[in-house]
């Protein structure tokens, strides 16, 4: 009897969770999130990549491990744009966990990631993102790709 008490209760639980809309969050929640629990936010990303066909390939043209993902240094920041690579650190800004669920922006850490490859084992210099023409820049270029292929899969 207490089994099946228990066995209900979780199922309303689990009922509850899945039905239960992601919360906004706004800003100042997301700048109060633990470093430990943006960690964890970031080590989920990382982990699903080391699954993906699109992070797969790039490693295997930039000819790298996927573990090499645990090694890219990831943040949260205050952007004036969505995310961004600067000197192999990729800063993700807080806006990206507004909606309460970083997941949804994973594409985001792939364009990013295509970035530090570019910046860490490319075999030229890399171009800023306002540096010249954005939609010239083949670095940019190389990015969205990457997020394209990302999003299609
Ligand atoms: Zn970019």
């Amino acid at each position: 009897m207490s089994y099946l008490l228990s066995s209900a209760a979780i199922h309303i639980f689990v009922y509850c969770w899945i039905t239960m809309p992601k919360q906004k969050l706004t800003i100042e929640q997301v700048k109060k999130i633990s470093p430990k629990t943006l960690l964890k936010i970031i080590q989920r990303a990382k982990n699903y990549l080391k699954t993906n066909d699109v992070w797969k390939d790039m490693c295997k043209e930039y000819n790298v491990d996927v573990n090499v993902i645990d090694l890219i240094p990831m943040k949260f920041g205050d952007l004036e744009v969505s995310a961004r690579t600067s000197r192999g650190v990729i800063t993700f800004s807080w806006k990206l966990l507004e909606g309460g669920d970083f997941f949804k922006n994973v594409h985001y850490v792939i364009h990013e990631s295509e970035h530090f490859l570019g910046q860490c084992y490319g075999e030229h210099p890399t171009q800023g993102a306002s540096d010249g023409n954005y939609l010239d820049n083949k670095d940019e270029q190389a990015g969205f790709q990457r997020q394209l292929e990302y999003i299609d899969d």
